[in-house]
């Protein structure tokens, strides 16, 4: 029987889902549980995740269980307050209002970073000093760790590479249109990365709508303009690579997200990464995500357990013997 203490679980905060999800020591899940996620309010949205809280705390007959939140947005770290696009928290503190009912705080992390925190610790990034996550889904954003640790973030920012905007070079080369982006801005790397990006691409160079999936098929099944429109997307995805090795340094970069399921996708980008370094410099490794769809979740567990045994005086008497 595995000590309780070990059991673990995690919060994927979507706007379609609220999953939670419990993990053994061995941070194998041993049971999900879905719940649409409540967009109408703030309030109907925490008591939904309140109530996914609750049902991990009883399934592990624990309730001080590790929990750790994972949510596709940004968290300000002055305030706590959180934004995300398709989920009613912007502006609101999702830690403050859980501490009314649970009488603790949860650690609350951007999904992109418990996703290179999950690939870091037994994953696809285990052995590299600075690991890179990428996640290529619905949109696009990455995250990092140092030694296995998160860096500090003066502003809570994730790597926000998908509204960086894509090198003029690139959109020049490809004679693509600065197309505009949610987030207000035109040209991010995301419209033309994506899942949705890819998409766009496809429907701008093929003249008809076509989605993510049926052009990945049709380019794997011989049909020589799908083939080309990926091209494309590897080579704009290499321009994004190259932002990211040389302002980051990783050691390796580890690819999340729906598109990362693509066949050969490792191969593809990696050609295209190698065609775009600059000078000398060798590009970093890319590597498929280990822990698949639920990367996130599993990082996001592992950091709250991490988090959960730290004392808050552990480091006194170190300090105390170190004086003369
Ligand atoms: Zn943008």
């Amino acid at each position: 029987m595995m000590a309780t203490d070990l059991l673990c679980g995690a919060i994927d905060l979507g706007g379609t889902k609220i999953e939670a999800r419990l993990f053994d020591g061995a941070i194998d899940t041993v049971q999900t549980r879905r719940i649409p996620t409540p967009t109408a309010d703030f309030d109907s949205f925490i008591a939904a995740l309140g109530d996914q809280i609750a049902w991990l705390c009883e399934a592990a007959a624990d309730p001080a269980l590790p929990v750790g939140l994972a949510l596709a947005g940004w968290i300000d770290p002055a305030t706590g307050n959180a934004f995300a696009s398709n989920i009613p928290v912007t502006g609101r503190a999702i830690g403050a209002a859980l501490a009314d009912r649970f009488g603790r705080r949860f650690p609350l992390l951007n999904d992109c970073m418990a996703f290179a925190y999950s690939e870091a610790h037994g994953g696809a990034g285990a052995e590299a000093e600075v690991v890179l996550g990428l996640i290529l889904g619905t949109g696009m954003g990455a995250g990092l760790t140092v030694r296995g640790e998160f860096p500090p973030r003066l502003n809570g920012v994730a790597v926000e590479i998908g509204h960086v905007g894509m090198p003029a070079r690139a959109l020049a080369e490809f004679d693509l249109p600065v197309w505009p982006c949610g987030c207000g801005k035109a040209g991010c790397m995301e419209r033309y990365v994506s899942g949705t990006g890819l998409a766009a691409l496809a429907h701008h160079k093929l003249g008809r709508e076509v989605t993510a999936p049926d052009l990945i098929a049709a380019a794997s099944g011989g049909d020589r303009p799908s083939a080309r429109v990926l091209e494309i997307w590897a080579d704009l995805t290499a321009e994004a690579l190259l932002s990211l090795q040389l302002i980051l340094d990783p050691g390796c970069i580890v690819l999340g997200g729906g598109l990362s399921n693509m066949p050969d996708v490792v191969a593809l980008l990696s050609r295209a990464f190698d065609a775009r370094r600059l000078g000398p410099i060798t590009p970093p490794p890319l590597r498929l995500a280990r822990f698949g769809d639920s990367s996130g979740a599993r990082g996001a567990a592992l950091y709250a357990r991490a988090q959960s045994r730290i004392k808050p005086d552990a480091e006194a008497p170190a300090i105390k013997g170190n004086e003369p």
